[in-house]
């Protein structure tokens, strides 16, 4: 027998856990033809509902179901480290426990698996059902992010994914603070097949991710795996001295020709402002990576837990 890790983040989702275990059991000729074992890893992310209770109902009927329970909320890539540390199976699987990473998928990743792939990763080939906004930036953060990171992060691309225990173990290695998953997978490598899926919608309750959050994880994203932005202020730098040179040129010519050194209040002003609009930009950058820095010299811990069952 082989046993299957299925590593659930939760966050408030009362209403989904039980939704999810049974769909999940739906693949259970599956599991037994190709004699899986399984083991339902369920990390509550400091849930504020009865997520941790709904679990426990659910081990109540089943030993194979576990509940990690965090001590507040550190968010969706700390709890995937979490149950990836948990897990004991040979192979891992991440999934929301939403239902939008459809279990029905399971046996056709399993499929590749066994034909000597490391991972299965899935990407969602359409967005709809979102709002038009949000797909829009989505779409702008991965196409500049392909272009600033040498890591291959693919648009769409969600966090469900199966894999085997080497690329489990590569993971964990990779301890972190400043999570961004999507990078991680790409950055450990190994052979991944990509299986594309259409978007489907949310079980259940509301998604946990406001439009800001993920403006501030598209950031994350960005200053985890590129260091391009720090080139800016180098190449404003030099753009801009090159500007004042010829500004120079242009104020002296125009003395010696036209001797009126004094006029040109208002440009000064713009020059100024522009200017140092500029540095404080390219200070705000440098300051990003800063942070990042001192969060990661810090080495807190990625998680606390409260409860493990
Ligand atoms: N989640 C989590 N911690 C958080 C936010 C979300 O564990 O701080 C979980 C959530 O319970 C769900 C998954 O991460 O299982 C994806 O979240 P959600 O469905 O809200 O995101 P979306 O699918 O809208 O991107
Ligand atoms: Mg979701």
């Amino acid at each position: 027998m082989k046993l299957l890790s299925i590593i659930v983040p939760c966050y408030n989702e009362e209403e989904n856990v039980a939704d999810f275990y049974r769909e999940v059991l739906k693949n259970n000729a599956f599991f037994q033809e190709k004699e899986l074992e399984l083991e339902f890893l369920y990390i509550d992310d400091g849930s504020k509902d009865g997520t941790a209770a709904e679990v426990k109902k659910l081990r109540d009927g089943d030993e194979r179901v576990h509940l990690v329970s965090f001590s507040r909320n550190f968010g969706k890539e700390a709890a995937i480290y979490a149950g990836l540390q948990k897990a004991k199976g040979d192979f891992a699987v991440m999934m929301d426990v939403d239902l939008q990473d459809p279990p029905a998928l399971l046996p056709e990743m399993y499929s590749y698996i066994e034909q000597g792939y490391d991972s299965v990763a899935t990407r969602r080939v359409t967005r709809k059902g979102e709002p038009v906004i949000r797909s829009f930036f989505a779409r702008m953060f991965y196409k500049l992010m392909n272009k600033i990171s040498r890591t291959e992060i693919v648009d769409g691309a969600r966090d469900y994914r199966l894999m085997t225990r080497q690329v489990v173990d590569a993971i964990l290695a990779m301890t972190e603070y400043n999570r961004f998953t999507k990078g991680i997978f790409g950055w450990v490598g190994f052979e991944t097949k990509w299986i594309e899926f259409e978007n489907v919608e949310r079980n259940k309750g509301e998604t946990k991710w406001s439009f800001w959050k993920l403006f501030l994880y598209s950031i994350d994203g960005i200053t985890a795996f590129s260091t391009a932005p720090l080139a800016v202020a180098s190449i404003m730098g030099v753009l801009f001295c090159f500007v004042a040179f010829l500004l120079i040129v242009v104020t002296i010519v125009r003395k010696l020709m036209f001797g009126d050194p004094t006029s040109g209040w208002p440009s000064l002003v713009c020059i100024i402002s522009l200017v140092s609009g500029v540095q404080l930009f390219c200070l705000g950058i440098v300051g990003q990576y800063l942070s990042k820095t001192y969060m990661e010299v810090k080495r807190r811990p990625i998680y606390l837990i409260k409860e493990d069952i």
